[in-house]
């Protein structure tokens, strides 16, 4: 007997946001009635830059209220360059969220999707499966809305709390446990500039007291710099990273890079309570409305979303939807010839969605990948 249907909060944004969203709902829904579950309730909501100039508020009260009584919340992406606020600084609804709804772990999983040639000459850069875990809740970006600025200079304050770095550690740790199991080399690599700021130092002093009660865990550590030349000449190395919060924002952009670009790469925000699920990029103004955007890292937030719900309602069958969805993505680009717009190639929204739809129609339940 399948379970009662999920209820998803679905957040379309801004830009190529409104274009990548409804074939990512139907591919999730997709995913569902082929493993024989319910059709998930949607309850799309407004938020973004559109949202701020309709109703003057990027994140009203009605989106919040949506997204705290679902079971997941589905995001596409926010933001548009022309419309700021009176001290310079963009709508972010998309952080807020995080902070309202204590997302404090910013997942951004690194694979390879076969068939997608990487941009290093090593062969070894096209067989990428890392994740880096975004502390999302404070460090650098503690200062959003708060800096100072006066004629003269401007300030933003990191802050490091240990509660803060404590839970996302923890987090990692655990995720490397489970990657292990799945014969992974279970290390977590602490990726901060504790030689400069006292506020890594102290980072650094909780991730290594967090990795005391991981002992089959082995903690690494990274200057962020080095790291950052690391994930270029040799990102193989890494298992799981964990790093603060505007790090982090800058090295998952430098992943993507590596495993085929912005339009590759998923992501999750995850909090106690809650979970958003939104790709790695923003609403790419600069080709919305065209058809050229890249829907896949949409679709793999998607896949995401139905895994970490397998997780949250113990139902196993949301597990072989969240697979069946990632394997129906590997299985449209596996033979090379679907190449996207960001890639040099023709695909767009509409090419890359019949692909993954008819790969998703095709692929067997009994399929190695989905059981
Ligand atoms: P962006 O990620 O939107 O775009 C960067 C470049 O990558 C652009 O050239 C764009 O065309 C390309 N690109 C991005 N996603 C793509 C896709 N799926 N397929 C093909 N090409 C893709 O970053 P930006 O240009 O710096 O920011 C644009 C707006 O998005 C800004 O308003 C910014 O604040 C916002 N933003 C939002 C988020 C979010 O919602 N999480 C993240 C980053 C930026």
């Amino acid at each position: 007997m399948s379970a009662a249907p999920l209820t998803l909060a679905i957040l379309p944004g801004d830009g190529i946001g409104m274009e990548i969203t409804q074939p990512c709902v139907e591919l999730v829904q997709a995913a569902l009635a082929k493993v024989g579950e319910p059709a998930a309730n949607e309850n799309w909501l407004e938020a973004g830059a559109g949202a701020y100039t309709k109703l003057g508020n990027a994140l009203p009260h009605e989106t919040i209220a949506g997204c705290r009584a679902a079971d997941a919340i589905l995001l596409a992406a926010m933001g548009d360059p022309e419309v700021r606020y009176p001290d310079g600084t963009e709508i972010i609804p998309q952080i807020d969220l995080r902070f309202e709804l204590e997302l404090y772990a910013g997942v951004r999983p690194v694979r390879s999707v076969p068939g997608i040639k990487g941009p290093l000459a090593d062969p070894r850069g096209d067989q990428l499966d890392f994740v880096l875990v975004r502390e999302s809740t404070e460090g650098l970006f503690a200062s959003v809305g708060k800096g100072t600025r006066t004629q003269e200079e401007a300030t933003d304050t990191q802050v490091v709390t240990r509660k803060g770095t404590a839970r996302v550690c923890e987090f990692a740790f655990r995720l490397a446990e489970q990657r292990k199991a799945r014969g992974h080399v279970g290390e977590v690599t602490s990726v901060d500039k504790a030689n400069v700021f006292k506020s890594m130092a102290f980072w650094r002093d909780v991730f290594d007291d967090v990795a005391k009660s991981h002992r089959e865990i082995t903690p690494r550590y990274g200057y962020v710099d080095a790291v950052a030349m690391e994930m270029v000449r040799r990102p193989w190395i890494y298992d799981v990273m964990v790093t603060e919060n505007m790090y982090g924002d800058i090295l998952s952009d430098l992943a993507a890079g590596l495993i085929g670009g912005l339009g590759m790469a998923p992501s999750a925000d995850i909090g106690d309570e809650h979970a958003v699920f939104q790709p790695c990029h923003g609403s790419a103004p600069d080709i919305a409305g065209t058809g050229k955007a890249n829907p896949t890292a949409m679709f793999l937030s998607g896949a995401m979303m139905l895994e970490w719900l397998a997780g949250e309602k113990d139902n196993p069958a949301l597990a072989r939807a969240a697979r069946l969805l990632s394997a129906a993505v590997d299985d449209a680009f596996a033979d090379g010839t679907l190449v996207s717009t960001e890639r040099g190639g023709e695909a767009g929204v509409v090419a890359i969605t019949n692909a993954v739809s008819g790969a998703l129609d095709q692929i067997a339940l009994e399929d190695p990948r989905v059981k």
